[in-house]
């Protein structure tokens, strides 16, 4: 038969993930870059079998694809600006790893930690929580760590090279939860290093209070210098 232009395939998720990344604002821009972020992916009763899996923990590493569900519905144009970029200049849908894609699949490559009754637990996610998992696949590293592989306009993690710092109310929070997130203080410390304020906020940003949402924390905090101090967490 021949190929047709109007071929429509129909997915349906495998699963989904939960994840303490519960807005988009703040969630890392790639994987691996927070890795004490951890996710579980809780399957659909239909693949919630452990035949589906086994095998699976002798891998340490393992590709998801998903759907970017929360922005599918605004589309996409040919040309983006990679925030990367300052925002400022234009690169073609494919040449970028933008949410706003003709299909809005998501590609990622997460740690795995740990296999349970059906779910798996994984590190260094960049997923909203409640993503829809489409697919997993363990990662090859003979095939996909491709050595002297050029990275374009994205060629490395730009370091922001900045701090973070707590109040001691803020201490005080963390201590109080420290049984139940015993890496929330990490976390945060990841998720901020990575400065998630928009580029075009980062010149004036002085008396500005931020606000995230990890887990079902609401994390406030102020840019100082180069130093994100954290004022409260609720
Ligand atoms: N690593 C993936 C890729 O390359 O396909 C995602 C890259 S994309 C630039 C990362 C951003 O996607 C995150 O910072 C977050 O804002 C956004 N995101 C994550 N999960 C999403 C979801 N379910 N729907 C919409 N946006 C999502």
């Amino acid at each position: 038969s021949k190929n047709s232009e109007n071929s429509e395939y129909r997915f349906k998720p495998i699963g989904f993930i939960e994840s303490p990344y519960r807005q988009k604002f703040a969630i890392p821009r790639q994987p691996g870059l927070v890795p004490s972020a951890r996710g579980i992916i809780h399957f659909t009763e239909e693949f919630a079998h452990s035949d589906c899996v086994r095998g699976i923990e002798a891998f340490s590493h393992l590709w998801l694809t998903f759907v970017f569900h929360e922005t599918a519905a605004q589309g996409w144009k040919p040309l983006v600006r990679p925030p990367r970029l300052g925002g400022n200049m234009r690169k073609g849908v494919f040449a970028t790893r933008s949410t706003f894609r003709p299909n809005p699949i998501g590609l990622s490559v997460v740690e795995l930690v740990a296999v349970e009754a059906n779910k798996l637990i994984v590190r260094g996610l960049d997923l909203l929580h409640g993503t829809p998992i489409l697919d997993i696949k363990p990662y090859l590293p003979y095939s996909d760590s491709v050595s002297g592989a050029l990275g374009g306009y994205a060629d490395a993690n730009p370091t922001t090279g900045m701090s973070v710092s707590f109040t001691p109310a803020a201490e005080a929070a963390i201590l109080q939860h420290q049984h139940e997130y015993p890496e929330l203080r990490q976390l945060i410390s990841e998720v901020l290093q990575q400065d998630p304020r928009p580029g075009y906020q980062r010149e004036q940003s002085w008396d500005k209070e931020y606000g995230m949402h990890l887990y079902d924390f609401n994390i406030k905090w102020r840019v100082i210098a180069n130093d994100n101090h954290v004022i409260s967490i609720s």
